[in-house]
């Protein structure tokens, strides 16, 4: 299923997602949301700082845009 938002469970536009993967201790965890939802949704790392989902993602992209330079 593509273009789900499964924080606000609603189907969204062709394009109108995008996923997070985050690892934890169980292994990888997907979350795909819509851009309200990442900009509402708060999550806090192992070091207790609290980001959005949606800056999270970016970060995320950046990251692996800087290490395939
Ligand atoms: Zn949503």
């Amino acid at each position: 299923m593509s273009d789900y938002c499964a924080l606000c469970e609603t189907r969204r536009p062709e394009g109108g997602t995008n996923h997070l993967v985050l690892k934890n201790d169980d292994g990888r965890v997907w979350i795909e949301f819509c851009e309200p939802c990442g900009k509402e949704e708060i999550l806090t790392n192992a070091e207790g700082e609290e980001k959005s989902v949606y800056d999270i993602f970016w970060e995320g992209i950046a990251e692996r845009d800087k290490n395939n330079a």
